[in-house]
């Protein structure tokens, strides 16, 4: 085990000897790998805008949707796909303006000065780093808020679906800001102490208080955090709730709690989630779902979700993460002290590998422009984690079916898809990369096609009930 961990060590060592060139031009580098991002997001999109024009539904939909409806969904689509095309020539801009001004070096040394105004001594790289981050995030915040205005106010609003007032968008907005100083803000200072620490152990430290930190915030979210935003409560006693607790039980899933969320306070989206951990899970359903579904919809739609518990998708989940989270600090090793990434963007190269004022080194910029230049990277995890999250729904809802509830199923999906104006038409590039789901269509189609097994892998004895009560509904 350790001779694979020095050989790894090696092999990380000359790397960043290799990649610590100064004739590599990093800076030119980020503006086009961005360049590239953002003109293949384009394509991508582009190739979305004529579905827009289709005057009829796909054959699955044609008989649920109204002429009227299906001319509202395109219109919908079209809105959301202009403000997403707008919003990515956008970020992109800024994201050049940020380079081309040399924003990022600008602000460290701004903050800097802050801290000699205000009596911090220079030396303290940490608090250094926690101002500088909060100024970043803010400048970048402040216009975001424009387009989050726009999108609920102005779009959504045009579609019918914003329940939400200028009011509670401004209290949310604080809440979340105020949420994330008070979380991200320790996180980072506790994630710089590690580097400072570990040296050049960091990662599988990093990995280790990242892996407590998720942990945590499982745990508190929903608890803490989510009360902040909305309001649960328990669904009341009736059809309903005999309906799930039922299928929970035949399931074997461990729930404690079933929770109604008033999510019709901002939004007339539909959707049921569960959480909790492994031996106490928690059902929460949208107050529009169960507004708009039958109870043995909304059931259908949970037998969906529980396939997901069944079938450990969360779990696998994240593991996929952590092998992700994994793979970007091994290669942020690589780049940690890289003295031609900080001057390409017009930071002192001894930043890289010292704090010329006293004090540990600055590692955060390091971090910041090591995701400057991977951040397009992305792009093929987005396309890889769809791809699994697409199978996975398919076996949630082949569970469902298998469980009984294929009309159900399909009806409610049908109605939610209807409620929510979603798009009828989807170019297969633009929907692998986007979405996390397969279509409608799709879905239905599939679930048409399934042929697999009939009788889940219930305990015997469950099956035998089932087979009894099955008889019992044909005597
Ligand atoms: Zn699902």
């Amino acid at each position: 085990m350790s001779g694979i961990v020095t050989a790894l060590d090696s092999v990380i060592g000359r790397l960043a000897d290799l990649a610590d060139t100064p004739s590599i031009p990093y800076r030119t580098a980020v503006v086009w790998l961005s360049g590239l991002q953002t003109a293949w997001e384009l394509y991508v999109d582009r190739r979305q805008i004529p579905k827009f024009s289709v005057p009829i539904p796909p054959p699955e939909l044609k008989n649920h949707l109204k002429k009227d409806t299906f001319k509202k969904a395109q219109a919908y689509g079209r809105d959301k796909l202009n403000y997403s095309i707008a919003n990515t020539i956008y970020s992109f801009a800024v994201g050049l303006a940020f380079i081309y001004f040399g924003v990022y070096a600008a602000t460290w040394d701004s903050t800097g000065r802050f801290m000699a105004r205000v009596g911090i001594a220079a030396s303290r790289t940490i608090v250094h780093s926690l101002l500088w981050m909060a100024y970043l995030t803010l400048i970048t915040a402040i216009p975001g808020l424009a387009w989050s205005y726009y999108y609920t106010f102005v779009l959504e609003e045009k579609h019918g679906f914003n329940k939400s007032t200028v009011k509670l968008f401004i209290t949310d907005t604080l809440k979340t800001w105020l949420l994330t100083a008070v979380i991200g803000l320790p996180v980072l200072a506790g994630f710089l102490k590690i580097i400072d620490i570990a040296g050049k152990n960091f990662v599988a430290w990093l990995m280790l208080f990242l892996l407590g930190i998720q942990l945590i915030l499982q745990i508190v979210f929903p608890i803490f955090i989510q009360p902040l935003f909305n309001k649960f409560t328990p669904l009341p006693e009736g059809e309903l709730r005999t309906r799930v607790e039922a299928l929970a039980s035949k399931l074997k899933f461990p729930l404690t709690h079933l929770y109604v969320i008033d999510g019709s306070k901002r939004s007339s989206h539909s959707n049921a989630y569960f959480y909790g951990l492994p031996w106490s899970k928690r059902i929460v359903i949208y107050d529009t779902l169960i507004k708009d579904s039958t109870p043995a919809e909304v059931e259908a739609v949970l037998a969906h979700e529980l396939g997901h518990w069944y079938l450990s998708h969360p779990s696998r989940l994240i593991l996929i993460a952590q092998g992700h989270l994994l793979f970007t600090l091994v290669i942020f090793s690589i780049f940690i002290h890289n003295k031609a990434l900080f001057e390409a963007f017009g930071f002192d190269p001894r930043l890289a590998v010292s704090s010329p004022s006293g004090g540990s080194q600055p590692v955060v910029i390091g971090f910041i422009l090591y995701q400057l230049l991977f951040e397009p990277l992305d792009t093929v995890v987005k396309f890889f984690m769809n791809s699994k999250t697409r199978k996975y729904e398919y076996q949630a809802d082949a569970f469902a079916v298998q469980l009984g509830f294929k009309k159900e199923l399909g009806d409610a999906l049908i109605k939610l898809h209807v409620n929510n104006l979603s798009s009828p038409h989807s170019d297969r590039l633009y929907s692998a990369y986007h979405h996390s789901h397969p279509t409608l269509p799709e879905r239905l189609r599939a679930m048409d096609d399934y042929t697999g097994e009939h009788w889940l892998k219930l305990s015997p004895q469950a099956k035998k009930e089932e087979i009894a009560e099955q008889h019992k509904k044909e005597d």
